[in-house]
């Protein structure tokens, strides 16, 4: 049907290209290509055997129909039914969370609010901890994460929405 690895190939190739992104993010964008991929080759199948044996759907179904249960096809109904939904549950939280943008080492969303680069927690009390240590303290993490340039060097929460 298609290859796994050939997948992961590509999509890492996308990746690389974008916003970095949490691990579980790009596990669930590995799963969605692959799930695309799967989807479009179960499309070229189906067109496929269509335009070649264009009753073999109808004598397929007469078929089932005729030797299946109706009993068994309802429970089977039932189970792709529930197996969508938990899919579609899954993957809600993905495609509506809004991304957001690494800069100096710290996550700032659409409004260029600061966010814990480690639990993605809002963090707002910006001040020098630990002497001479500039940057935000997260609550949950109990953690003092350092607003700096690519090169280290502190920069301020001004210099930082700027350049956002
Ligand atoms: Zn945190």
């Amino acid at each position: 049907m298609y290859s796994p690895g050939f997948a992961v190939h590509i999509t890492l190739d996308i990746t690389k290209h974008t916003i970095p992104m949490p691990s579980s993010l790009k596990a669930a964008f590995t799963d969605y290509i692959v799930g695309w991929l799967v989807t479009t080759a179960a499309a070229i199948v189906t067109f496929i055997v269509t335009w070649a044996f264009p009753d073999a759907w109808l004598r397929m179904s007469t078929f089932v129909l005729a030797n299946v249960e109706p009993k068994v096809l309802l429970v089977l109904f039932i189970c792709t039914a529930m197996i969508l939904l938990v899919v579609i549950a899954f993957f809600l939280p993905y495609l509506t969370a809004e991304k957001k943008k690494l800069l100096g080492g710290i996550y700032w969303d659409k409004e260029k609010n600061p966010h814990c680069p480690s639990c993605k927690t809002p963090v707002s009390n910006y001040g020098e901890f630990n002497f001479g240590d500039w940057g935000y303290l997260c609550n949950v993490c109990k953690s003092v994460f350092n607003l700096a340039d690519a090169s280290g060097n502190p920069i301020k929460p001004e210099d930082a929405r700027r350049m956002l």
